[in-house]
């Protein structure tokens, strides 16, 4: 993936990756910036500039580094070397929260974020959790930085406990010779074909997760799926039992023995559904009066009884086909 133009922090250039990156994409137009967090430039820009927006790299040095508690797969969300993604899924949570500044921002300072988990991993008694992917995709931005990889050797030498992450990309060749000793947990993001094409603009197609996944197993990870977000478009109970019995049929016994899923239903908002409108206009409509509460300005999630509904359905065909217990959560 090359980048149309980078944004810099000068301060960037005074580190290794910076220098490296620099290196890297010489052939490319580089613009100093004050702050990766207020590009005035960008800022002014309309929606319907979103695409070419992610096609942006945003390079700077990471100055939050707060963790914040968390009881799902991990005990804490580590802010670390990237936010935001150049792939462009019309419901990302990412955009909700950075509003059109969803686009790839590179953090090159890693030395001292690894630094900070390390310690901290080290300090508590009992080995933890924690989760690194929450804010992008780390195996997109390891294609780029190879900081994955970096972060993975560094912290399984150094540190206590686990790293998690989530993906909705296959290039996972650089992790798989890696001394991980188990200690690093990979999420795959599923979602049926229709919606990858349709909704997850610019992700891996299934088949290509689907292989990454048993690529993983088989190198000894522990590996997860999330089945994220579910989607409820009209012919969602059909959609997800194919998706169902494409894993049934694809995933590797080894995988399907050891495999949680985690389910997790979509949110939208008034801002998605404004980029998406102006960004997208021949992109489905996710949002659906009928099927989900909130209006307005603010963010819709599914009506309680179609969620359960949807919770029930999943869980019946998940057993059927994988067993009990395969689900940690729904969320
Ligand atoms: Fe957002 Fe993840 Fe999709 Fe990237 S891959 S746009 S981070 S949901």
């Amino acid at each position: 993936m090359q980048p149309a133009r980078i944004y810099y922090e000068t301060d960037v250039l005074n580190y290794e990756l910076g220098k490296e990156l620099y290196q890297k994409y010489q052939s490319i137009e580089w613009i100093e910036i004050d702050s990766h967090n207020n590009i005035e430039e960008l800022r002014a820009k309309e929606n319907k500039e979103f695409v070419s927006m992610k096609k942006l790299f945003i390079l700077g040095v990471r100055k939050t580094h707060k963790y914040t508690e968390n009881h799902k797969v991990s005990d804490y969300l580590v802010p670390y070397t990237s936010s935001g993604c150049s792939a462009m899924c019309l419901y990302c949570y990412l955009v909700c929260n950075y509003n059109k500044c969803s686009y790839l921002r590179l953090f090159v300072n890693r030395e001292q974020m690894l630094d900070r988990l390390v310690r901290f991993s080290n300090k508590s008694e009992r080995a933890l959790t924690f989760e690194i992917g929450s804010n992008s995709d780390l195996i997109l931005e390891n294609t780029l930085t190879g900081n994955l990889v970096w972060t993975i050797e560094n912290f399984i030498r150094d540190g206590k406990g686990n790293l998690t992450f989530p993906t909705k990309f296959s290039m996972v060749d650089p992790l798989l010779s890696l001394d991980h000793k188990k200690r690093v947990v990979f999420r795959m993001s599923l979602n049926p074909t229709y919606m990858i094409q349709n909704i997850e603009l610019g992700t891996a197609s299934l088949w290509s997760r689907i292989e990454a996944v048993n690529k993983m197993v088989d190198a000894q990870y522990k590996v997860g799926i999330l089945l994220a977000p579910i989607i409820l478009v009209d012919n969602w109970k059909v959609l997800y039992s194919q998706l169902l019995d494409i894993l049934n049929d694809l995933l590797s016994k080894k995988m399907k023995d050891q495999m949680f899923f985690e389910i997790i239903f979509m949110t939208y908002s008034f801002v998605h559904r404004k980029i998406n409108n102006d960004a997208f206009p021949e992109a489905i409509e996710l949002y659906n009066k009928e099927y989900m509460t909130g209006r307005g300005m603010g963010k819709y999630c599914y009506k309680s009884e179609l969620r359960r509904e949807g919770e029930a359905f999943l869980q019946e065909e998940i057993e059927k086909r994988f067993g009990k217990n395969k689900i940690l959560y729904f969320s």
